[in-house]
């Protein structure tokens, strides 16, 4: 389809200050960890280009394009945001902020906050000053959510929170934190539930990291004791914090399942192959059945790209992504994990590097340990199907 004139204008214009912008370094693949900017407090910019992109992509709202500009956003229509995003991977830029106030908080605060929370916190995210984390896993409540026991009693105009999160991805980096939280004991355990917000500088919130088998540490135990929590950082009503808390599910499940969709800028899987294992005569990859298996996998994971845009055009067209998104988190993870398998077949004895504290390319054993918890984090696969059974597909309950 034809764009309108004024799409046209847009993209023009898009590409010009894109091409006027973006820094040459920030052009390039990301290769490791600290390519990837998270902003915050105690985030350390790996170049002054990874500054200064952020910092010119924030001040023209693009680092949320969609997001009202009274917020940080850049206003943008659907199809404007989607010029820009063709417009970046043309260019092959990175992107400026990765952040889970962008993914999950934003999303949650633009549909359930107060308009006090919404000015106090977007604006921030929007420009990488504020990092946050997510409090919802406990020792005793992962795939059963509902039954944390993190407590928050009210003592005047303060929240008390006491007890313990796990898994806390990033929470010795994080400013706040978006936590579930018990308010009240009594009700059925859905409808105890309160959506907190906290400074991570608060009295009595101390943070211990978790080692991975990948040698890194991305994740934290949490301990809240007696952390006194302002009663206006509650959002939403006291007991209602479940549903703002599965609307923010579908946002992070729908952010995971499109983790892989992000390698642009780097050869395709069917090159790296050639590359690493030689051409027959006709110019084919010389192993026929790993030739057939990255066949299959880019068929699938080219099928799934249009699936993404398709549910997403769906979605913004009616009233959100809702359990859909664990169709796409389920796809989307179990292709990463498999497109990390055949990217290990392909290096061979090659892939087994283990270099620096960093996980970067060329590092392939790190990435393939890294994907196994894709689809685990945001909620397990056997926890999506039962999902898709229920709520996508209608299927009678056991
Ligand atoms: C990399 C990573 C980052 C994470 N980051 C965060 C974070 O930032 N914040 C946060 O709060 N949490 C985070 N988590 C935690 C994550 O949300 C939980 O690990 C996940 O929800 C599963 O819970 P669990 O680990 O307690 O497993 P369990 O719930 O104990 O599940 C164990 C096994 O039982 C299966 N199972 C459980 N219930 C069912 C059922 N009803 N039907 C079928 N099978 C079932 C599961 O699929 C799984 O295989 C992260 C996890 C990972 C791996």
């Amino acid at each position: 389809m034809d764009e309108t004139p004024e799409l046209a204008a847009f993209r023009a214009e898009t590409r010009a200050w894109l091409e006027a912008n973006c820094p040459e370094e920030m052009r390039t693949p990301v290769t490791s960890d600290s390519d990837i900017c998270w902003g915050g407090r105690k985030w350390r910019f790996r170049s002054g280009a990874q500054r200064l992109w952020l910092e010119r992509m924030a001040a023209k709202g693009w680092t949320v394009p969609e997001w009202p500009t009274a917020y940080g956003g850049g206003g943008l229509t659907k199809d404007e945001a989607k010029i820009l995003a063709a417009e970046m991977r043309r260019l092959k830029a990175r992107p400026p902020l990765s952040s889970f106030g962008i993914w999950m908080l934003g999303p949650a605060l633009l549909k359930y906050g107060s308009e006090a929370q919404k000015l106090e916190h977007l604006p921030p995210i929007a420009r990488g000053e504020v990092r946050w984390c997510q409090g919802y896993s406990e020792p005793g409540a992962g795939s059963d959510l509902a039954a944390l026991r993190t407590s928050a009693v009210l003592d005047g105009d303060h929240f008390v929170v006491n007890g313990q999160k796990v898994w806390t991805s990033y929470a010795d980096r994080a400013d706040w934190i978006f936590c579930l939280v018990r308010t009240d004991v009594q009700a059925p355990k859905h409808l105890g539930i309160s959506f907190l917000l906290f400074d991570m500088e608060s009295p009595g919130v101390t943070t211990s990291p978790i080692k991975l088998i990948s040698g890194y540490s991305p994740f934290c135990q949490t301990f809240f004791d007696n952390v006194r929590v302002p009663g206006d950082n509650l959002v939403g009503e006291p007991g209602k914090g479940w549903d703002i808390a599965k609307y923010l599910l579908t946002h992070e499940r729908e952010m995971i399942g499109g983790m892989d969709m992000g390698s642009a800028g780097r050869d395709s899987m069917n090159q790296m192959a050639k590359k690493a294992i030689g051409t027959s005569k006709s110019g084919k990859l010389k192993d026929g059945l790993l030739r057939a298996d990255i066949v299959r996998h880019e068929i699938n994971a080219y099928a799934f790209g249009l699936t993404m845009e398709r549910v997403k055009d769906e979605a913004k067209a009616g009233q959100g992504i809702g359990a859909l998104s664990s169709m796409l988190k389920y796809y989307g993870t179990e292709l990463n994990k498999e497109r990390q398998e055949l990217l290990m077949s392909i290096g061979g004895s090659d892939s087994l590097t283990w270099e620096g504290e960093d996980r970067r390319d060329g590092d392939p054993a790190r990435t393939w340990l890294r994907s196994r918890a894709n689809s685990i984090e945001g909620g397990t696969s056997e926890v999506q199907l039962n999902i898709i059974a229920k709520r996508v597909l209608q299927l009678p309950g056991a």
